[in-house]
């Protein structure tokens, strides 16, 4: 268990409060404040772990295009889950 004490989402910038998950019928605090911050940092790790291309450059721009949605949301629940469900 590593929960931060203030119970702020764990995504850089973001500043709602965690979601609660259910864990074992129980309802606990989670990582992120919703779906699209835990996909958002889903997607930056992966992309960290790639080797810097042209391609992996460009992805990061459209992350930062992410990034200030997620940052513009009044309510971490305007914005949905960032992967799809065709997307494996
Ligand atoms: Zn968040």
């Amino acid at each position: 268990m590593n929960i931060p004490e203030d119970n702020i989402c764990a995504r850089d910038g973001c500043g709602f409060h965690v979601a609660l998950v259910m864990v074992a019928d129980m309802a606990m605090p989670g990582r992120w404040c919703g779906e699209a911050c835990a996909d958002y940092e889903w997607l930056r790790r992966g992309l960290a772990a790639m080797e810097p291309t042209a391609e992996t450059a460009a992805l990061y721009g459209n992350l930062r295009g992410v990034a200030d949605v997620l940052d513009a949301r009044t309510d971490p629940t305007q914005v949905g889950p960032l992967v799809g469900g065709d997307a494996g």
